[in-house]
Order: structure tokens, then C-alpha cells, then sequence
């Protein structure tokens, strides 16, 4: 404990899986956490653990911009995202125009809001949530998705490239499969072609080196160390955490 402690962390897509995996783990560390989600009724179950919420849709410019200025944060953890499942001939307009809204634009508006932030505070750390479905790997299915992923990569290392000499770090974890809520909509999702829901559970587990899927708080123990100042020499990296999957 205290790892973060002094620290104020603004965390989005805190109500449910890494993020709120990662929101909890700020807090145990000390930190001050605002943590936003727009599920608003799952996100207040937060305040029960002492975590400051404030519903927020990051797709909304002016409430994002808004939500970071009030929160005045040394560490930003970029984690809202939506997993398409989709192939370049499968992929319509309006899922690659949501992909790119929310896994990238979202992602970039909230570093543009938090950056003159962190100038003013003379450092900061940012976190974006990529995945190893990006430029790492190749992924069946995961067209958009992985595109996206890329991008955030590139954002990652470009901000990193921008502001290494003014006390700002910005890097991006790149999970394999992680078992969370959404996880379980994916798999509902391939149920009927897998043939039932077990099955499509477990060739979920059988592409994962290790025998199983993570767990969110692995990837929130990642978040915590990019996070601190225990990672100060590390910038510009997309840190894989995907169990051997890449290997
Ligand atoms: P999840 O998909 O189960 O939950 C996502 C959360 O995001 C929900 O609470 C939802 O309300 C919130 N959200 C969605 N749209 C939002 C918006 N416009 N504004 C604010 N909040 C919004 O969570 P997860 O599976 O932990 O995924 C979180 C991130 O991790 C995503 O960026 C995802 O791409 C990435 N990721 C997940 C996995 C995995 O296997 N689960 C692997 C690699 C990367």
C-alpha cells in the first residue's frame, strides 16, 4: 500500500472489469481515484469503497475535457473501449467510425485535456489500454478492433516522443484475453457457431499459452507500476501482459 499515495487518478470505464479492477488497486495504493463509467448505476457501487465516481461518456468532448479538468490528475488511465468482433469484409461503416470514436478519439481527448494539466503540475504518467490484438498480433475476427489497438500503440509512442523531457510518461498495456463482463458477451456472442456456450468458453481458454484467462487484476497490478513512480524510466512502451499468448 501507499505505492500512489499523493497521487489524484482518473480512470474511465471504471464500473466494470480492468477499469474497475484498476480504480480499486489505485485506491488500495493511497491514491485519490475519480473513477467514471457512463453506466452510472453499476459506477456508484463504487462509492462504497471510498472512490470518488462521476458518471461520464467519454464520447462526450465537453463533459470528458470537463470531468479531467475538475479532477486536476497526476495519472490518467485511458481504459474505455468496445471489442468489435469483425473482418475486414464483415465491418460496417458504423462500426469502424464507433471503433475509432471510442477506442481512439476518446483516448486522445482525454490526454488533450489531461496534458496541460500535468505540464502545469511538472509531470504525470498515462496509461491507454491497448490489447495484444494491435500491431503485436494478428487476431481472427478482430478487424476494427485491432486497427484501433494499433492506433493507440502509435498515440502511445507519439505523446511519449512529445513530452519525455517535461516529466510526462505515456504507455499502453497490451492484454491477451482477460475474463471480464464483456469477455462473457464475446463468448455469448460465438455460443451458436462454437456450439453452446461452454464450448465457445472454452476455446476462449484453449488459444490462452497458459491454460486460462487473466484476470483483471493482474492487469490493474500492471497499471499500478506504470502508474507509480516506480516505473520513472519507462515510457513510449506498449507492455504486453497476455500470459505467453505472443510467444
Ligand atoms: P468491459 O468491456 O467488460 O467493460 C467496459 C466498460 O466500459 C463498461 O463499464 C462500460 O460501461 C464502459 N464504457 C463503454 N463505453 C463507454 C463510454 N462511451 N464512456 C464511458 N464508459 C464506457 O471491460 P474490459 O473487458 O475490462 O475492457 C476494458 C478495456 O480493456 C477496453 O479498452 C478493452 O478493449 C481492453 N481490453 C480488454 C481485453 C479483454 O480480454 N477483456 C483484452 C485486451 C484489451
Amino acid at each position: 500500500t501507499g505505492r500512489l499515495a499523493g497521487k489524484t487518478c482518473f480512470v474511465t470505464a471504471a464500473a466494470q472489469g480492468i477499469g474497475r479492477a484498476t480504480a480499486l488497486a489505485f485506491a488500495q495504493e493511497g491514491a485519490r481515484v475519480i473513477a467514471t463509467d457512463k453506466n452510472a448505476p453499476l459506477l456508484a457501487t463504487l462509492a462504497a469503497e471510498n472512490l470518488t465516481t462521476h458518471p461520464l461518456d467519454v464520447l462526450d468532448d465537453a463533459a470528458l475535457a470537463a470531468a479531467v479538468a475538475a479532477a486536476n490528475p497526476d495519472v490518467l488511465f485511458n481504459c474505455a473501449g468496445f471489442v468489435h468482433q469483425n473482418t475486414a469484409e464483415t465491418c460496417t461503416d458504423a462500426d469502424w467510425d464507433f471503433a475509432y470514436a471510442l477506442n481512439v478519439r476518446s483516448q486522445w481527448k482525454a490526454m488533450q485535456a489531461v496534458l496541460p494539466i500535468m505540464l502545469a503540475k511538472g509531470g504525470g504518467s498515462i496509461v491507454n489500454m491497448a490489447s495484444a490484438a494491435s500491431s503485436i498480433k494478428g487476431v481472427p475476427n478482430r478487424f476494427v478492433y485491432g486497427a484501433t489497438k494499433a492506433a493507440i500503440i502509435g498515440m502511445t509512442k507519439s505523446v511519449a516522443a512529445d513530452y519525455v523531457t517535461r516529466g510526462i510518461r505515456c504507455n499502453c498495456i497490451c492484454p491477451g484475453t482477460v475474463d471480464t463482463p464483456s469477455l462473457g458477451d464475446r463468448i455469448a456472442a460465438n455460443a451458436a457457431a462454437a456450439g453452446g456456450l461452454e464450448a465457445a468458453r472454452a476455446a476462449f481458454v484453449a488459444r490462452q499459452a497458459m491454460g486460462r484467462l487473466a484476470t483483471a487484476e493482474e492487469m490493474a497490478a500492471l497499471a499500478v507500476y506504470l502508474a507509480s513512480e516506480e516505473s520513472s524510466f519507462v515510457t513510449a512502451q506498449a507492455v504486453v501482459i497476455d500470459g505467453g499468448w505472443t510467444n
